[in-house]
Formats: C-alpha cells, structure tokens, sequence
C-alpha cells in the first residue's frame, strides 16, 4: 500500500532492477535493488522480483538511478522576487512549497543558500527542518561584507569582534555554512576563515578582488571559490595594479560592466602566467570552484533551458548583432577555462544564482558537457562534488547504505543522450516519490 503520510520515519520504498550509477567511479552498475527505510538507503543488491514487505516498489526496468542533484548557490530573490521582504512565520510553510516547486520536479533535492536576507534567518532556520516535500535546505544568512554595500543579501560588519560574534551566533541558531563576499576586507576575511574553520563552519566566497585577491583568500584558508569569471576579473585587476594597458576594454560603469565581462574573458589568454598561477594554486590548495555559467549564458540564448533574466542583464536584448557574437565568443572563452580547471583535476560544483534555479540546475550540466566534460563526470559534479564542495557528502551525493534517499529515475538515459537529462524523470526524496508535475 502507498502511503500518504509525509513522515519520512513510516515508509519503506524499494526500487528493483535500476542501472544504477556509481558517482565515485563513474560506472553503472546493472540490476541493482535499493531499499529505503526511514528516508535513508538501507541496503543496496543484486534484482529480485520484489519485496512484499515494503510498502512500495517501483520496477525500474534497468532505467538510470542517480542521487538527486544539489544547488549550492541560492538566493531566495532569485525564487520570490522582491515580493517578500518581512514575512510572517504563517507564510513559512507556503513559502516553502513555492521553493520545492522551483527545484524539485527538475531532480535538485539539497539547496545551500549562497547569501540571504537578515529579515529571513528565521523562516530560513524554520527550512532547515528535513522534510520530504520540500529539498534539504542550508541557508548561510547574510553574506558577510565589510563595506557597508547596501545590498541586501549581505550582512555589514564593521570590525573582526562583529564578525567573530555573528558566525558564533548563528552557529548557534544551527547555520554551519557561510558565505564572504568581494566587499570584505583581507583581515575581516582571515578572522571569517579562523573562527569559521574552529567551528566547522562551511565557508565559501565571491572573492572579485575589490579588497581581497584569489591568492591571498586562498592563503588565508578559503578553499571553496565561487564563479568561473572571477578568475579572469582577478587576472584584470593585477594588469591594473601593475599598470598593463587595458584600455581596450570598455568601461566598468553600470552601462557596459555585462559587455565589459565578457570581452574580458575574450582579453585574457587561457596561458596567461597569472592565470595559471591561480589554477596551480587550486591545485596545490585542493580548492573548489562553483563555475555558474548558465548566468553567461542565458542572456545570449546560449542556455539549454530558457529562465528569466534578471534585470541587470537584460541589456544584451538591445545589442547589434556584432557586438552579441563577440559577447558569444567570450561565454565561449569562459567555458574553455572551465575545460582546463576539469583537465587539471580541480573539482567544480554546481550553483545556479539565478532565477528558476531547478531549471538553471539542468541547464548548468548541459552546459558543463558542452564545455567538454564527459556526462558521467558531470553528474558527479552535480552530485558527489556538490556535496563533497559543503561538506555534506556523508549524507549526499552518492547512491550507498545510509546515505540519504534522495533520488532520480530518469525515463530516458542522459548517460545516452545528455539532454535526457531534460525529460520526464521520477523524483524520490527521502524515499518519497514525489507526486507534482515532473520535468
Ligand atoms: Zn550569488
């Protein structure tokens, strides 16, 4: 019998004969059978018809299974606009509905939040509680600034005593991840990593290199790195110090900092000395990128899958033809310096940072093995690196005894044709079969 209950604890789910997919190697494994039992996989072997004592089973008929997907850089204006600014704890719950809906039926079942607003850390708390209609939620709060931006997302602290006292804090309130954002300065930055690090606190960051380089945020101890174009926007920054002619880019004012973007990833050669120096320094320091291209692309029609624009970008409409290809070219510069960070081992995650970021997830992996990395290896991106890039791959990111039941069942093979990965596809969380629209 089904059950209806949403209480994870009550319901056994078997999945018999499934191609299941091994993100650690990269392999699928045939015939294989998973039960679950309380949200967790309890044990994984070889087909048997099925298994009376469990309350469902689903016959896989040797069609792909693979652990849910995971965002890890979310906004929750990104999903709701700037229509909710206070929000009352009544709307918690619809609120959260409205969020399961953007993610769940596209298979991303764990959302980390890449920076929030401080009216929300309570509804934000109130996600964190498992439940099996909505993804698993981990929220940062604030990203933390030392300029005092204006921006909301973003948390103003003045000095390292209020930054030590807001990571404590929350940490207390059960935030473990936290994000640093380009406006904090290096001594603000190093205090973040020390009394993050002492507590075990998740840290990752936008290091745009307004206060702070790559180099020096990697030295000070930040390993998880977020967007590809911060790499070449770090590169620009040193000709500028250094004083290398780079008039031939156009102006960095709020009129042509998008065109501004991508000819600066068509500016920098892929060999630049800098730029390898970064690489061999992520290497060297075991450091993560989350690339988000799909945030480049998508203004060009060069996403897989077609979301809305935020506003800030939406200038590109009104390019001439011209000036959009050489926008193209320079998306197309973006996605060869992904290719070389894969080629040199360094391991990437997935974040989406725009709007209908479920969605932005299917795109994102589309466009990773357009840059050229094997399918397989971009579903461990989306899984196992994911995971492994928060520090939660002891619950996510790999089909095994004990992890989480989050799982996809794909009605045509992405490991066949990558664009599968669009179609309709049974979406399990925490061995829950969900039961809204699928995509
Ligand atoms: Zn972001």
């Amino acid at each position: 019998m089904i059950s209806c209950s949403s209480d994870v604890k009550n319901h056994q789910l078997v999945i018999a004969n499934s191609s299941l997919f091994d993100t650690k190697t990269g392999e699928v494994i045939s015939g294989r059978t998973i039960k679950i039992d309380m949200g967790r996989i309890v044990e994984i072997k070889d087909f048997e018809a099925s298994d009376l004592e469990y309350d469902e089973v689903i016959n896989a008929d040797q069609r792909l299974l693979t652990p849910g997907f995971i965002d890890v850089h979310n906004h929750l204006e990104f999903v709701f606009g700037d229509s909710i600014k206070e929000v009352n704890s009544k709307d918690f719950k619809k609120l959260r509905k409205i969020f399961a809906d953007q993610y769940i039926p596209y298979g991303v079942l764990t959302v980390r939040s890449a920076g929030g607003r401080e009216e929300h850390l309570s509804m934000m708390k109130s996600w964190m509680k498992r439940d099996n209609r909505f993804p698993d939620y981990y929220p940062t709060g604030g990203a933390l600034v030392s300029v005092d931006t204006k921006f909301h997302n973003h948390t103003f602290v003045k000095d390292s005593a209020t930054i030590v006292r807001i990571i404590k804090d929350r940490f207390k309130m059960g935030f473990k991840h936290l994000k640093l954002y380009s406006f904090i300065g290096a001594n603000q930055l190093r205090v973040a990593v020390n009394t993050s690090n002492s507590l075990g606190v998740n840290i990752f960051g936008h290091i745009e290199n307004v206060n702070v380089s790559i180099s020096e945020a990697n030295r000070f101890g930040l390993r998880n790195f977020e967007h590809a174009k911060t790499l070449f926007l770090d590169v620009i920054r040193t000709y500028e110090k250094s004083g290398v002619d780079i008039s031939s880019l156009p102006p960095d004012d709020s009129n042509n900092w998008v065109f501004r973007e991508y000819q600066i990833f068509n500016h920098i050669d892929i060999e630049d000395s800098i730029l390898v120096d970064i690489i061999n320094l992520f290497k060297l320091t075991g450091s993560t990128l989350t690339p988000t291209l799909h945030i480049h692309a998508n203004p060009l029609g060069l996403g897989f899958v077609n979301t809305k624009i935020p506003n800030s970008r939406k200038v590109v409409e009104s390019w001439p033809p011209l000036k959009r290809k050489n926008a193209e070219n320079g998306f197309r510069a973006l996605t060869r310096l992904i290719k070389r960070l894969y080629d040199e081992g360094v391991p990437l995650s997935i974040g989406s940072d725009t709007s209908d970021p479920g969605k932005s997830v299917l795109s994102e992996i589309l466009l990773l093995n357009e840059a050229g990395i094997p399918i397989n290896d971009v579903i461990r991106i989306a899984t196992l690196n994911s995971a492994e890039a928060i520090g939660l791959d002891s619950i996510y990111g790999s089909i095994e005894v004990n992890k989480s039941a989050n799982l996809i069942l794909f009605d045509k093979n992405p490991i066949e044709d990558p664009k599968n990965i669009l179609l309709k596809k049974i979406v399990i969380k925490d061995g829950i079969v969900w039961k809204g629209k699928n995509h």
